[in-house]
């Protein structure tokens, strides 16, 4: 693979502009292009020369949408091509105030939890900083709108991936997506989310971009914790909570919980309990989610109405807590789960292709 142009910030396309003996001005013209999701070779105003040696190091499209699906609601869902020939996935949500889009941080993912499919082929390799931009890039671009003024106005970190295991790319990535004169979008509208990996979580709170945090808890005990998420084995609760606390001394960003409500391990009665004596009286927040179902994961949801009763039990215990609307259930809607339909659906080709060569032999 060359190497992703969108991975470097204005001041490093300075530099290699310089390097390459072009004027000056050229790296405001490439920024700019590149801001509003061209191709290098598309970029307005440059030589023939000058795109040919760029495309010659860089990729000229590190991300290309491959499928879009729209579900009923207005949710949708992205299918990206890398140039490796990996394929991630997103989501956009449009809603009153903006449009929110979920980018993935890598090809995969190492945390297995036990209801995601994004971890059913574990991590097949990280995303760069550019990798991830250009989802955006390309997707806001789409629906109309420009580096100076943005359709995709709301990002979150929860598409496939860790981005905590893929840390300086993400870091350089929120550099680069929140800087003054590119897409700029403000760390108050950029959620991201992880299972808990704490020591990053305190490098998170050291790196001055005030990112919403959010923490996928899933459970109130450690034990229970631990068998639906392995990386429960590697960091307590309460290791968790001190991470958080910090974050929140250090950005002044109420932290956000998430939890996924699966039949039989975390929803009934003595779970809301248990959750209402661990987090009452923080500055946090929780999100609870009805679980997509993956047929590759034995475990199922729970109804609205259980729903909205676990809700209500939260609420009357003390704390803020929404039940997240379930967005496109109907096209793949959870992490991991279009790209592993996908790879399922080309497999099943592949033998259709085999057997009917076998037939014809
Ligand atoms: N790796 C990050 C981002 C994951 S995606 C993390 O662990 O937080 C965002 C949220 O969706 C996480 O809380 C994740 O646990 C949850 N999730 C993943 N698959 C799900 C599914 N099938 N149903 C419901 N929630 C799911």
């Amino acid at each position: 693979m060359k190497e992703i142009l969108q991975d470097l910030s204005l001041d490093e396309l300075r530099a290699l502009v310089a390097e390459m003996n072009e004027q000056k001005f050229r790296a405001d013209q490439l920024y700019r292009g590149l801001m509003q999701g061209k191709k290098i070779t598309d970029i307005p105003g440059l030589s023939k020369e000058f795109r040919k040696s760029l495309a010659e190091r860089f990729e000229n499209e590190p991300v290309s949408i491959r499928e879009v699906f729209r579900s009923s609601d207005g949710t949708e869902k992205y299918l990206f091509e890398l140039s490796d020939g990996n394929l991630i996935e997103g989501v956009l949500m449009r809603y009153k105030y903006g449009n929110t889009q979920c980018v993935s941080t890598q090809v995969g993912c190492r945390m297995n939890c036990a209801f995601c499919a994004s971890g059913l082929n574990g991590l097949i390799r990280n995303l760069t900083a550019g990798e991830i931009l250009a989802q955006i890039l390309c997707v806001n671009a789409r629906i109309g709108g420009t580096a100076e003024k943005r359709a995709v106005t709301n990002v979150v970190l929860m598409g496939s991936g860790e981005p905590l295991d893929n840390y300086a790319n993400t870091v350089r990535f929120l550099k680069n997506v929140t800087a003054p004169g590119g897409i700029c979008i403000s760390g108050r509208n950029i959620s991201l989310s992880t299972c808990g990996i704490v020591p990053r979580m305190y490098d998170l709170a050291e790196e001055g971009i005030p990112v919403n945090l959010t923490v996928s808890l899933h459970a109130a005990t450690d034990a229970e914790r631990a068998r639906i998420m392995p990386v429960a084995k590697a960091y307590t609760i309460a290791e968790i909570l001190k991470a958080c606390e910090n974050y929140f001394e250090k950005t002044g960003r109420r932290y956000i919980f998430e939890y996924s409500l699966i039949a039989g391990e975390n929803a009934d009665k003595e779970h809301a309990q248990k959750l209402i004596e661990l987090l009452k009286g923080k500055p946090c927040h929780v999100n609870l989610i009805r679980l997509n179902e993956v047929k590759e994961r034995n475990l199922s949801g729970i109804t609205e109405k259980e729903a909205y009763r676990f809700l209500g039990m939260l609420e009357k215990g003390g704390l803020s807590a929404t039940l997240r609307r379930q967005i496109g259930a109907d096209i793949g809607g959870a992490c991991g789960q279009l790209r592993a339909g996908y790879l399922a659906e080309e497999e099943r080709k592949k033998k259709e292709g085999q057997q009917t060569a076998e037939d014809e032999v």
